[in-house]
């Protein structure tokens, strides 16, 4: 159902003003309400890749919780697992207890993901989000090497806590603190001057040149594809170069794969696209399955010099996340992703773009397995894409420095026919 079929009482106001919500969200929550909160709609429920709201107006999902959703709202293995747990009484706050939950979990997440990738990871709960857990690389990088400075990327995204943040390539984000930041310094991403960037020379010979002022670095900290960025996919065998270039040099490489790892891209881990081995990954989001809070820190073994307790903090033992998680990597993982089917499924919505831009103009596509992008020229399009779809019954959030982005991040499990229809809406949405 559209909101076209529905009577005008549940209609709603206009996307975009907040009117029409009840009026606790105005009296009482803070201005800095951001994500989605343009959309005049009180959620209640959820299954698979449909939300629905108070009225009983179901919306498809294709923003997916910012892709901590990769197996849907409610899915029912997952689901069963929960309830389970929790009608046993299954402990849920466990900070870092030796709990049956987690046994389970690190022995799942050994067995399925990291032995069949030759992976000898430690594993670190660095706290319940993915800010957490980049913070958790930065600081371990800067105490492992015993240097201080991180090289992050143009358009890049890691978080909004101080030291996340100052690797976030983003002004208006780094604006938000107010006040200068730790210092990061920032490279070209992969393709951000239109052209291809060659090589990483340069780079190379700033840190030989005394004149240049720049200490070499800590870490390098990227993502293969940028999310919040505006959907920026950078070439394997670019993130291969940056790879080279941290072992010639000694950098530690982070890769931040709290939107792009769990299978967003196709492989588990997002790199595993270009045959790296990063030194330190970090993971949240769709981790948990189900849309829990909970956060990993994987980094090599040598790498594992904290002293017990040197990285605290009372929301790590998400035991409920733990369960569920164990179950999606069982249920999603043990073939590798293969049913999942995310390369194809993608491929689907890039065509549909691809036909759109070639159809009308002024827009193009970017994009890997299922994150895509529908980038528009005139960067106040693409918000008002997001809200014709929104009054037609599809989510879709928009990314980019600009908000030029129209970000497609729907879950894995999504079906061909969800697919269609979300395109049908959405193709429709940026014709008008
Ligand atoms: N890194 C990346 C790549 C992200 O996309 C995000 C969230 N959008 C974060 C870090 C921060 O994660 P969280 O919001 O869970 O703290």
């Amino acid at each position: 159902m559209t909101i076209a079929d529905l009577p005008s009482d549940q209609k709603g106001e206009k996307p975009g003003t907040g009117q029409g919500l009840p009026s606790i969200f105005a009296s009482r929550e803070s201005e800095v309400r951001s994500y989605c909160r343009g959309w005049p709609a009180t959620f209640t429920t959820a299954k698979g890749a449909w939300i629905t709201d108070t009225t009983g107006r179901k919306f498809l999902d294709f923003f997916a919780g910012a892709g901590s959703l990769n197996y849907g709202h409610n899915h029912p293995v997952l689901k069963e697992a929960l309830m389970d747990y929790i009608g046993k009484d299954g402990i849920t706050h466990g900070l870092d207890m030796a709990t049956v939950a987690k046994q389970e979990f690190l022995e799942t997440f050994e067995e399925v993901i990291l032995n069949p990738r030759n992976l000898d990871y430690k594993v670190q709960f660095p706290g319940p989000t993915g800010t957490n857990s980049v913070e958790a690389a930065l600081k371990l990088a800067r105490k492992a090497t015993g240097r201080e400075a991180i090289i992050n990327f143009t358009n890049a995204f890691h978080g909004m806590t101080l030291g996340a943040l100052s690797v976030t390539g983003n002004s208006m984000k780094r604006a938000g603190a107010g006040i200068p930041l730790v210092h990061a310094t920032p490279m070209p991403y992969d393709n951000y001057f239109g052209g291809v960037t060659e090589d990483f020379q340069w780079f190379e010979r700033v840190l030989d040149d005394s004149g240049s002022g720049m200490n070499r670095p800590a870490a390098v900290i990227v993502e293969t594809v940028q999310g919040e960025g505006g959907v920026n996919v950078a070439r394997p065998e670019w993130i291969r170069e940056l790879a080279l270039l941290c072992s010639r040099r000694d950098i530690l490489l982070i890769v931040d794969d709290v939107q792009m790892g769990c299978g967003r891209t196709g492989p588990f881990f997002s790199f595993e696209l270009a045959g790296i081995t990063p030194d330190i990954v970090t993971i949240s989001k769709s981790i948990s399955g189900y849309g829990l809070p909970m956060a990993l820190t994987l980094f090599k073994s040598e790498l594992d010099i904290w002293g017990p307790g040197e990285h605290n903090g009372t929301f790590r033992g998400n035991n409920p996340a733990f369960v569920t998680s164990k179950v999606a990597l069982e249920t999603f993982w043990s073939d590798n992703g293969l049913e999942l089917d995310t390369p194809r499924k993608g491929q689907k919505i890039a065509d549909a773009f691809e036909a759109l831009a070639n159809e009308v103009g002024g827009v193009k596509h970017r994009g890997r397995g299922l994150v895509q992008g529908l980038v528009f020229d005139n960067p106040e399009l693409a918000p008002a894409a997001c809200e014709i779809a929104f009054n037609n019954g599809l989510l879709a959030e928009t990314s980019g420095p600009s908000d030029e982005v129209v970000k497609l991040l729907p879950p894995l499990t999504i079906t061909d026919e969800e697919i269609d229809h979300g395109l049908e809406i959405l193709v429709d949405a940026a014709k008008q």
